[in-house]
C-alpha cells in the first residue's frame, strides 16, 4: 500500500476518469506524470524528505503495481525516486486510483454466486424456468411449488418475493434468486458461506510495463487514431475528444480517412477556425459534420433530436460551403440522403440566405420540392439560379432535376443499355457498382465493350468496390445474396439468388479484369514473409466495408 492511500475504494480526487491521463494510461500505457504528481507544498516535504521514506514508498507502490499486473519502466522509477515523499504518495495514489478505475477494481462486485464460478448451475435453463416457476405460483402459507415442503417458504426483504430454503442454498446466493435484487445483509435466507476464499489480486500471468510519457503523447495517440482506415468505435470516439481538450487544428493530419471521424474533429475546431470547413469536400460530408455540431451520430445512422439548433453564424457557414459546391454534384449527392437534408433544412433555413448562396438555396428548394415564390426575393433568387443549369427546370412552381443517375436509370428503363454504359463510362466507381446490371442489360455484341469499358476504369475504383463487385459477378446462380446493412445492426438480410446466370465467358472475363487490378495492387504492397490461410475462410460471408468487425 502507498503511504496515505485508502484501502480498497477509489476517490477520485484530482484525477477524472475521462481525463487524458486516463486515456494516455488505457491506450498506451503511458504514465502522464504532470497531471498525475501533485503540487507539494515546501514546508510539508522538507522534513519527510528522506531517502529511506522514498524508498520504502517507491517498494509500496511497485507492490501495489504488481498486483493489479504491471510494472514501472526505468525511466519511470528514476521519475518516481525523484518526488519528494508526500508527492510519491499523491502520485502513486492518482495511479492506482486510474488502474483501478479501467479494470473496474474500484467498485465492489459482489457475484451472484458466491462460489463464483464453482457453483454457477450447470443447467442454466432449468434454473431460469425455476425462478419463473416460484416467483409466478408460489403463495404465500404454501408449500413450496419445486419441491413440496409445506414448512420452507419464507418472504426475503425487501423485495418480498417467497424463497424456499431447501430449493435455494443460502450459503451461495448473494440476493434474491428469483429476482436477482440485493437483499438486506441481515436476512436469515444468507447464511455465511462455509470456504469464501479471498479472490487473487494479480489478474493476469503477464506484467504489462508503464512507461513514462513523452511530451508529445497526446498529440501521438491523435495522430494514430485520426489516420485509422476503420470507423472508430463508441469508446475511441469518446477517448478522441478527451484527446483534443487541448488541441489545436495544425495537429490535422492533411488527410483523414474516415468521414465520421473527420467530421467529429472539424466539428471539434470549427468555432475558432471557421475556414476548416472547406475539409468538407462534399454535401454529405457537410451532413455529417452538420451532425456532429448537432451532437448527433456523423455517421448518419440516427438523427438529431429535433429541438437541437444551431446558431446564426453556423448557419450561414454551412450554407456558404454548400453554395461552393457544383451544383449538379451537390444535388446528386443531397439527394442521397433526402430525408437527412430534409430534416436538417428545418434548422438551417436556406431560404433566409437565398440571395447570398442561390445554389445552396436551390438544392434545397430541389429536395425538399418546395413551391417557390417568384414574388420573393428568395425564390427569384433560386429561379435565377435554376435558368443557369441545363439540368434543371422550372415546372410551374417547382424544380425538376435530370441528374447523372436519372439519366442511367432512364437508359436502363427504356431498354438502352449502351447508352446507359456510354454514361457510366464517366463515372468508373459507379461503372464498377453497376456491372452485374450492366452484364445483364447488353446484348452480346456489346460485351467486348463492357470488358473493355471495366478495363479502363477499374484502376480509379477503391478495394471495397472491386471485391463486392467480383463477388456479385462470382455468385453461382440458386445461391444465397447476402446484403449487410451499414453500421450498428448486426442482422444480414438474406434472399435467394433467383437472377439469370451471367453468361459464363462473360463473367469469366470480368473477374479475370477485377481478380488481375486486385493482383497489381498486391504486388505493390509490402511482402509478407509467411502466411497460413485458413481454408474455411473461404466460406465464410463478411461485409466488404468491415464496418461491424
Ligand atoms: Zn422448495
Ligand atoms: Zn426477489
Amino acid at each position: 500500500m502507498v503511504p496515505g492511500a485508502a484501502p480498497g475504494r477509489a476517490s477520485f480526487s484530482f484525477t477524472r476518469p475521462c481525463s487524458q491521463a486516463a486515456v494516455l494510461l488505457r491506450r498506451r500505457r503511458l504514465v502522464d506524470t504532470t497531471t498525475l504528481t501533485p503540487p507539494v507544498r515546501r514546508s510539508a516535504w522538507q522534513w519527510l524528505r528522506r531517502p529511506l521514506t522514498i524508498h520504502a514508498g517507491l517498494s509500496a507502490l511497485q507492490a501495489d503495481l504488481i498486483q493489479r499486473g504491471f510494472l514501472l519502466s526505468v525511466s519511470l522509477y528514476r521519475h518516481c525516486s525523484s518526488l519528494s515523499a508526500p508527492a510519491l504518495a499523491g502520485f502513486g495514489r492518482g495511479l492506482l486510483e486510474l488502474l483501478d478505475a479501467e479494470s473496474g477494481n474500484d467498485a465492489e462486485h459482489e457475484p451472484l454466486f458466491r462460489r463464483f464460478p464453482e457453483s454457477v448451475p450447470g443447467n442454466t435453463e432449468s434454473f431460469y424456468v425455476d425462478r419463473v416457476f416460484a416467483r409466478m405460483l408460489q403463495e404465500a402459507e404454501q408449500p413450496c411449488v419445486l419441491c413440496g415442503d409445506a414448512k420452507s417458504v419464507h418472504a426475503v426483504a425487501p423485495c418480498a418475493h417467497l424463497v424456499c430454503r431447501t430449493c435455494w442454498d443460502g450459503t451461495d446466493f448473494s440476493a434474491c434468486p428469483l429476482c436477482l435484487r440485493r437483499i438486506n445483509p441481515g436476512d436469515p435466507f444468507l447464511k455465511p458461506s462455509y470456504d469464501e476464499v479471498q479472490p487473487a489480486h494479480v489478474r493476469s500471468d503477464r506484467l504489462q510495463l508503464l512507461t513514462l510519457a513523452p511530451a508529445d503523447a497526446v498529440r501521438t495517440t491523435v495522430d494514430a487514431v485520426l489516420v485509422r482506415r476503420s470507423p472508430l468505435s463508441a469508446a475511441d470516439r469518446a477517448d478522441l475528444q478527451v484527446l483534443l481538450s487541448d488541441a489545436d487544428p495544425s495537429w490535422l493530419p492533411d488527410e483523414i480517412p474516415v468521414h465520421e471521424t473527420r467530421a467529429l474533429v472539424l466539428a471539434r475546431f470549427l468555432d475558432e477556425h471557421p475556414q476548416l470547413i472547406d475539409r468538407a469536400r462534399t454535401a454529405t460530408d457537410v451532413l455529417r459534420l452538420v451532425y456532429a455540431l448537432m451532437d448527433a451520430d456523423p455517421g448518419l445512422r440516427t438523427p438529431p433530436a429535433r429541438r437541437k439548433s444551431l446558431p446564426r453564424a453556423t448557419r450561414r457557414l454551412v450554407l456558404a460551403r454548400l453554395d461552393r459546391l457544383p451544383a449538379e454534384t451537390l444535388i446528386e449527392d443531397m439527394l442521397r440522403h433526402e430525408r437527412a437534408w430534409k430534416r436538417i433544412a428545418e434548422n438551417l433555413h436556406p431560404f433566409e440566405f437565398a440571395t447570398r448562396h442561390p445554389v445552396a438555396a436551390m438544392a434545397f428548394a430541389v429536395v425538399r420540392r418546395t413551391d417557390l415564390d417568384l414574388s420573393s426575393a428568395a425564390g427569384r433568387a433560386v429561379a435565377g439560379e435554376a435558368s443557369r443549369h441545363a439540368f434543371v427546370r422550372l415546372d410551374g412552381w417547382r424544380l425538376t432535376v435530370s441528374t447523372f443517375t436519372s439519366r442511367v436509370e432512364g437508359a436502363f428503363a427504356d431498354g438502352r443499355p449502351g447508352q446507359a454504359l456510354d454514361l457510366l463510362r464517366q463515372r468508373p466507381g459507379e461503372l464498377v457498382r453497376r456491372l452485374v446490371q450492366l452484364a445483364r442489360a447488353l446484348p452480346a455484341d456489346q460485351h467486348g465493350a463492357l470488358v473493355n469499358a471495366l478495363t479502363t476504369a477499374v484502376s480509379d475504383v477503391s478495394p471495397v468496390v472491386i471485391t463486392s463487385a467480383l463477388g456479385q459477378v462470382r455468385t453461382p446462380p440458386g445461391d444465397l445474396r447476402l446484403f449487410f446493412p451499414r453500421g450498428g445492426t448486426a442482422r444480414i438480410w438474406t434472399s435467394v439468388d433467383e437472377r439469370e446466370p451471367l453468361p459464363p465467358e462473360l463473367a469469366s472475363a470480368l473477374s479475370g479484369v477485377l481478380v488481375g487490378e486486385m493482383l497489381r495492387r498486391a504486388t505493390d504492397l509490402p511482402r509478407l514473409r509467411r502466411v497460413f490461410l485458413d481454408e474455411e475462410l473461404a466460406r465464410l460471408a463478411g461485409p466488404g466495408s468491415e464496418r461491424n468487425s
